[in-house]
């Protein structure tokens, strides 16, 4: 048994190894959906393939995940379900929506190669239903395949792309699909013969003399073993939402989500790892913050307003974007408000299961039961309804289907306040700094020799939480998973 005082900052020197416990071409860190797709491909290439995984199974948070994939220009799905799309449109909305850090070079090269990487989804066996549900959702009910998941509609990205539907979700019921996937993923890693530790926890990086990574420490069984890597290491260990010291000192805000998104092992283990060798971490800062304030959808028809009675957003906005409103504001108050028409279609209570701040036979008496400034809501209401009534939104530009004027009193007011009972979840976006094939960079922007990272524990595609669209995590994570098990099956 080796005895070190292993820390994931402080890499191993292979000289000073005396016992290597065992040997793989590609060593990869763990089995959530960029691992998996890693594995497949690297032992497609044909390189001896060894996970390790910390938890007794695979599947990670993706396994939690409801499984939406960001997926367009014309893909099966798209064009079974009479959906018209182009990768050029599907381009402009992603770099629209890609925030100040977009990687053009990423999101061109996903675009282009994302209808082979349906292909080779459907080839490992997962099956898409294609059938397209209309309603703004975060997931479908069923096994339906396709939603709007992102912005595509809304002001002013619909006048940027031509609009269309690219969330596809495997034939899974409801929130299903994550797990589905890697089901799928993990089925199709056993059959090319990929070999898993479970309960194997990667600690940190073992170094040659010319300092490339030849392996990485793990602790199996109680003890730190040494396992050789002759290809390549590939990071795959989730991001680092479940790892609060992180959290503080990288994405403060982050820290007042009431529900962290993720799995226990998200602590961003594969990042320190990969920091411990010299890889440079960035876009830190970001992550998804979400208010879930829809399904229904009639929840979208009401307003959003702040403790002064003034809107905010455009409610036809992503439930990310309306987290971000909120987050930018932790102090304020924050109330949608409905009418009775709204009020009415609420068979059961929203996704995030909203409290109702207060009700009003008017909208004085609501104004005044919220403590608002006096004329302020009614103003606002009187404002926005003069101009639904034309279809118009001159403040925010929603969107017909979900505008209309809110006239039919009584009113009530949800809690969208942080603190006010709101489902606020979170994880985070930042990662290694990768190039295109999953090569981890230092800050000078120069490859770590035999290390590659892929998923949440690289900066991949999704880089602004105010502008993120469902499928996109997935997607990066499958999509340069798959890269990095090329390129470090190649290595020799
Ligand atoms: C409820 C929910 C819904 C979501 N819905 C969607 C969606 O619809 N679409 C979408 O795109 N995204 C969604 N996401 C986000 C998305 O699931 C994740 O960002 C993505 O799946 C991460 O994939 P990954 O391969 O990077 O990490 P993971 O799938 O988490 O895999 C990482 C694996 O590494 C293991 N690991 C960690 N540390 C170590 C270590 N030191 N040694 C060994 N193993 C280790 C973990 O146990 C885990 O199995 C959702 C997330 C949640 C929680």
């Amino acid at each position: 048994m080796n005895q070190h005082k292993t820390s994931a900052k402080q890499p191993l020197k292979a000289d000073a190894i005396e016992q290597w416990h065992a040997e793989t071409d590609v060593l990869i860190v763990g089995f959530g959906a960029a691992g998996a797709s890693a594995a497949i491909e690297a032992a497609d290439a044909g390189a001896q393939v060894l996970v390790l995984e910390a938890a007794s199974a695979g599947g990670g948070t993706t396994a939690m995940a409801g499984g939406q994939i960001y997926f367009g220009g014309g893909t099966p799905t798209q064009i079974d379900c009479g959906i018209e799309d182009s990768l050029e449109d599907m381009y402009r909305f992603l770099i629209a929506t890609g925030g100040p850090d977009v990687d053009e070079a990423r999101v061109r090269l996903y675009v282009d190669s994302n209808l082979a990487h349906f292909d080779w989804l459907v080839a490992q066996g997962l099956e898409f239903k294609s059938e397209y549900v209309a309603e703004k959702l975060n997931n479908t009910h069923g096994d339906e395949g396709l939603i709007y998941s992102g912005m595509e509609t809304c002001y002013p990205y619909d006048e940027i792309a031509r609009p269309a539907p690219r969330g596809h979700k495997g034939r899974a019921v409801g929130e299903g699909g994550g797990a589905l996937l890697m089901e799928t993923l993990i089925a199709a890693a056993q059959r090319k013969g990929v070999k898993v530790e479970y309960d194997a926890r990667a600690l940190t990086a073992i170094v040659d003399e010319s300092n490339r990574v030849v392996g990485l420490v793990a602790r199996i069984d109680g003890e730190e073993r040494c396992i050789a890597a002759h290809r390549g290491v590939i990071l795959c260990a989730g991001g680092f939402i479940m790892n609060r010291d992180m959290v503080a000192e990288h994405a403060p805000r982050l820290l007042a989500s009431n529900f962290p998104l993720g799995n226990p092992n998200d602590t961003g283990a594969g990042i320190l790892i990969g920091q411990g060798v010299g890889g440079a971490a960035i876009n830190m800062h970001e992550g998804f913050i979400s208010l879930p304030f829809y399904p229904p959808s009639s929840m979208v028809e009401g307003i959003v307003i702040n403790g002064s009675g003034q809107r905010v957003v455009a409610e036809d906005c992503y439930h990310g974007r309306m987290g971000e409103e909120m987050f930018a504001s932790p102090e304020e108050k924050f109330y949608l408000i409905i009418d009775s028409t709204n009020f009415e279609t609420l068979q059961k209570p929203p996704l995030g299961g909203y409290s109702v701040a207060d009700v009003g036979e008017t909208a004085e008496e609501l104004e005044q039961a919220l403590n608002l400034p006096e004329g302020s809501l009614c103003q606002t209401l009187e404002f926005f309804n003069r101009h639904a009534q034309q279809g118009e939104d001159p403040l925010f530009h929603k969107r017909p289907p979900y505008l209309k004027p809110l006239d039919q009193p009584p009113y009530a007011a949800f809690d969208f306040s942080m603190g006010g009972g709101a489902w606020f979840p979170a994880f985070t976006f930042g990662g290694l700094h990768t190039g295109l094939d999953g090569e981890v960079l230092n800050s000078k922007g120069e490859t770590i020799p035999g290390l590659y990272a892929a998923g949440r524990t690289s900066c991949g595609l999704p880089r602004c939480g105010a502008l993120y669209s469902s499928g996109l995590s997935i997607g990066d994570a499958t999509f340069f998973g798959r890269r990095a098990g090329v390129a470090a099956a190649a290595e020799v």
